[in-house]
């Protein structure tokens, strides 16, 4: 019997460190990560995608203001969504032909998902999540004085742009994913966390300036829609502790309570490690298991040879 994965797919999948975000460009990686998400499915499990936007909400939004004496300029909730919807798009068209390939006819769909997140969220005071490209630190803290931004420095890797990353509080419409699932349609959902909105008072919903983490929302959708599997495919082939220094340590298999040892001890960077360690950790706490591999070795790690494995109470 197929098992009912979430799939979360980092930023690699749709477009490379160093690369153009051309359209053509990210349409080859997405193509890419469909072939492997393709061979799962074809296996006959059942895959709800879900994937990042954080390179994509930051240009989209950087056009808006780029070109905000020509055509006004959308509010970052919008340019998640447009993201959400560009992806969405190739990721269903990519998968379809994929399967294709394969002579599979199982159905795929992508829903525009909104998140509902906390308006006291005390991330809205001190912004946390990395979006767009990378800059100098000088060009960082010029954009910074001339646009308003809130910039950090991002893992080593360089300066970004930072906006508020709210904790998703529920994905709006999991029900209908999960029927969609247990009807075999393969969904791909909640891309870029969803589009952030907030209840009011009389329970309507109303967007907000944000980007949610996509590990932390593939989380609540893996938790909410009662799935068997809950991969997150990133660029690294492990999760390790002392990650890059000279004793680093390669984990293969981690108990719940070595895995919540090595958060204390700091060894998973906030921006990156960090969000998917914790997703992780809370769905093997939900008593089943959780995987952090490479996109390429999915189809391996799915058999428990490869990646890290995050193994659920007993
Ligand atoms: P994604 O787009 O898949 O979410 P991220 O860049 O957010 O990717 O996270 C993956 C990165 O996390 C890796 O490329 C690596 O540089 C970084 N990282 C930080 N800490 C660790 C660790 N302890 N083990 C492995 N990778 C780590
Ligand atoms: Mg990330």
């Amino acid at each position: 019997m197929g098992e009912r994965i979430v799939i979360a797919l980092g930023g690699n999948a749709i477009l490379q460190p160093g690369q153009e975000a051309t359209f053509e460009t990210q349409f080859e990686n997405v193509r890419r990560s469909a072939e492997v998400i393709a061979g799962i499915i074809n296996k006959g499990h059942t895959v709800v995608v879900t994937h990042g936007n954080g390179p994509q909400v930051g240009n989209i939004l950087r056009q808006n203001e780029e070109a905000k004496h020509v055509v006004p300029s959308m509010p970052l909730v919008i340019c998640s969504a447009e993201s959400q919807g560009f992806i969405g798009y190739m990721l269903e068209q990519a998968l379809r032909n994929e399967l294709l390939k394969l002579n599979n006819e199982t159905p795929v769909t992508v829903m525009l998902t909104q998140t509902e997140v906390s308006i006291d969220d005390p991330d809205f005071d001190d912004p946390s999540k990395p979006i767009g490209v990378f800059y100098s630190e000088e060009e960082a803290k010029q954009l910074s004085a001339d646009k308003g931004w809130t910039v950090k420095e991002d893992a080593g890797r360089g300066w970004r742009r930072v906006v508020a990353s709210p904790e998703p509080k529920s994905i709006i419409g999991s029900n209908t994913i999960q029927q969609l699932s247990e009807m075999g349609t393969i969904v791909v959902a909640s891309g870029g966390g969803g589009v952030p909105v907030v209840k009011e008072d009389d329970g309507t919903y109303e967007g907000i300036d944000a980007v949610i983490d996509k590990d932390r929302s593939a989380f609540k959708l893996a938790e909410e829609i009662n799935a068997d599997l809950f991969m997150i495919l990133t660029d690294v082939e492990n999760v390790y502790i002392n990650y890059g220094k000279p004793n680093q340590e390669i984990l293969t298999e981690v108990t719940l309570e070595e895995a919540n040892k090595y958060v204390s001890e700091g060894h998973f960077s906030a921006g990156s490690m960090g969000p998917k360690m914790e997703a992780a950790i809370k769905f093997a706490q939900t008593g089943k298991r959780a995987i952090i591999c490479s996109l390429d070795q999915a189809d391996q790690a799915m058999q428990g040879k490869i990646g890290t494995h995050i193994k659920p109470k007993a």
